[in-house]
């Protein structure tokens, strides 16, 4: 934005002497601050949900790299879960909640998203957001591993965009919020071992550093990581990273959810096909249009996502095939039900010439969800003083080793609820410190050498450390990753930041994986494919260059 009130800038000496008082001063209010009493990168479900929390404290500054729009949460489809309906109960909500994490979950943040979802969905309904009803009353699907129908959605398929756009309109009617597009944060500020801001790469090219009493990283995902994924271009693992080299506790990082169902076509994106498609009844068929799933979980297509995803793996690797596929079929649902229901899938798939309520959709797995982040408590708090995490970039424990579908959207509302109360009640009025250290940076997001780095890191990623792993494996992708060290290690724009990201990322999944010498949930090993809960029943925990289960 900056960037382009700056190019008409030779036009202001044209200007009167008013207009430039003007001018100057609306240039004052569109540059990025030196100080904001909280700092939220991510503008997200979960960065914004805290930022409405914070708004009654003091100033708060929202960052997205891109527009509001490119985030995890503008893709969810399927829906958020709360247990609202008639029907249901949340200790049921729980009970899946905790089955689906494997044994894993923090049994104390699985009650506290359960428990608080129906409160933090009527406050959202409140806002504006509009979930799909039948008549007045709110119509709940069904998903993958859940024991009642308690999926809220929004417009059929869009769910996550409704909810940004109920959020984004909240918080533009609160006035100490500003959300700003564009800006790049590529580190924490420490200070005697405080988080006291950020360095960012501002809209205008400028390497710039915000202090703030508290900083919240709420910057999603890191699908990003690998060949296949279903995330948009944004999901880096920058948060996770970023937490990392302060010196922050990481956890969980080898729990990575990949979608069994992604639409497979050359030259296509890996569109996400909903869990709620199978929910409503659709058949996974392989090769020789076989139902394979009955044969590998007696609750079929409905198995948890990881099971599902494996059984696809297995389908595909004993098709024979060069180039396999398997099909999602709904062909025996309800044409208009479908298109109804799923008018963006129905759309996107009609775009690419496949009609879903007549023709075999091909698909294959793609990484989807990441369990792990930077290790909170239950108000959000790492263990970094004056720094929190909320979100897909935080590890709460709420999803154990495997998300249940549906908590997603959900956590980063509870928890970014959590956390923005948390930062509000510890808000420390510290004078700045901080110099403005404003230095030119290149901006350019286009840099084919780190574009190469990403590529190559996204190759050995899901050949090594993706949906079926051996310690083999681990290992060579950990040496790959150390011998691209150098080559990120000096990043002079967005995209070389990013790289580098993905590089401490990638060494973060993937040594967490070797360590975990079993199989359980989202991670699995062929060398240890049994649980071990004699030793494993734990969270893996990486500092700096340390790695521990406790
Ligand atoms: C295709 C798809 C479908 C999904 N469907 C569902 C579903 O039906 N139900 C469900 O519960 N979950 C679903 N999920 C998962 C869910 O959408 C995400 O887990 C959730 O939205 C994450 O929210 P978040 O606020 O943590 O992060 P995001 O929504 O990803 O937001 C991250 C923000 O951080 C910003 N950011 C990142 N790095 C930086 C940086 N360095 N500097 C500045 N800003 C930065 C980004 O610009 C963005 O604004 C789906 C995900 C995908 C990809």
């Amino acid at each position: 934005m900056v960037t382009r009130i700056m190019s008409s800038h030779h036009n202001v000496s044209l200007l009167s002497a008013r207009w430039r008082v003007a001018w100057y001063h609306f240039l004052l209010m569109s540059s990025v601050p030196t100080h904001a009493d909280f700092v939220v990168v991510g503008a997200g479900v979960a960065g914004l949900r805290a930022a409405i929390e914070l708004a009654s404290a003091g100033s708060v500054f929202v960052l997205a790299k891109r527009e509001v729009r490119d985030s995890n949460t503008q893709y969810a489809q399927g829906g958020i879960a709360a247990a609202l309906s008639d029907e249901d109960e949340i200790s049921l909500h729980l009970q899946d909640t905790l089955q689906a994490g494997d044994g894993l979950c923090n049994p104390e943040a699985a009650k506290v998203l359960v428990e608080d979802a129906p409160e933090r969905i009527e406050e959202l309904i409140q806002w504006g957001t509009e979930f799909d009803r039948e008549g007045t009353k709110l119509t709940f699907g069904r998903e993958g591993a859940h024991s009642r129908n308690r999926i809220l959605h929004a417009h059929g398929d869009s769910t996550g965009r409704e909810i940004l756009r109920g959020l984004y309109a909240k918080t533009k009617t609160l006035k100490h919020i500003s959300v700003r597009e564009f800006e790049f944060s590529t580190d924490l500020l420490v200070e005697g071992g405080h988080v006291t801001g950020i360095h960012l790469i501002s809209d205008s090219g400028q390497q710039q550093v915000i202090s703030a009493s508290a900083v919240l990283l709420a910057t999603g995902g890191l699908g990003q990581l690998y060949l296949n994924t279903t995330n948009p271009a944004v999901a880096t693992g920058d948060g996770v990273a970023m937490a990392y080299r302060a010196g922050a506790e990481i956890s969980d990082m080898e729990f990575v959810q990949f979608h069994p169902t992604a639409l497979y076509l050359k030259n296509a994106p890996r569109f996400l096909l909903s869990e709620a498609l199978r929910g409503e009844g659709a058949y996974l068929r392989n090769l020789e249009l076989h139902r394979f799933m009955p044969k590998y979980h007696p609750m079929g297509e409905l198995a948890p996502r990881d099971v599902v995803a494996r059984a696809i793996v297995h389908e595909l690797e004993v098709s024979g095939s060069k180039d396999p596929v398997v099909y999602l079929d709904l062909g025996h649902l309800d044409a208009e039900h479908i298109k109804a229901r799923f008018p963006r899938i129905y759309a996107t798939c009609l775009q690419h010439n496949i009609d879903i309520t007549t023709e075999l959709i091909p698909i294959r797995p793609a990484a989807h969800y990441a369990m792990g982040g930077v290790r909170t408590d239950l108000q959000g708090q790492t263990t970094l003083p004056g720094l929190y995490a909320a979100g897909e970039a935080a590890a709460t424990g709420v999803h154990g080793a495997n998300r249940l579908a549906s908590n997603s959207l959900l956590e980063g509302l509870v928890f970014g609820a959590r956390a923005g109360r948390a930062m509000r009640e510890q808000l420390r009025h510290l004078p700045s410190k901080v110099e403005p250290q404003n230095r030119a940076a290149s901006n350019g997001p286009v840099d084919s050498v780190a574009d190469q780095v990403i590529r190559e890191i996204q190759m050995l990623m899901w050949r090594d450390a993706g949906i079926v792993r051996t310690g083999t494996g681990l290992k060579r992708a950990i040496e790959q990753l150390n011998s691209i060290t150098p080559r990120v290690a000096h990043p002079q724009n967005r995209r070389a930041h990013e790289a580098r990201n993905l590089q401490a990322v990638g060494s973060l999944v993937a040594r967490s994986a070797l360590a975990r010498e079993e199989s359980r949930g989202a991670h699995y090993r062929t060398d240890f494919p049994a649980h071990n809960d004699a030793k494993f029943l734990k969270h893996s925990i990486v500092t700096c260059n340390s790695i521990r289960f406790a």
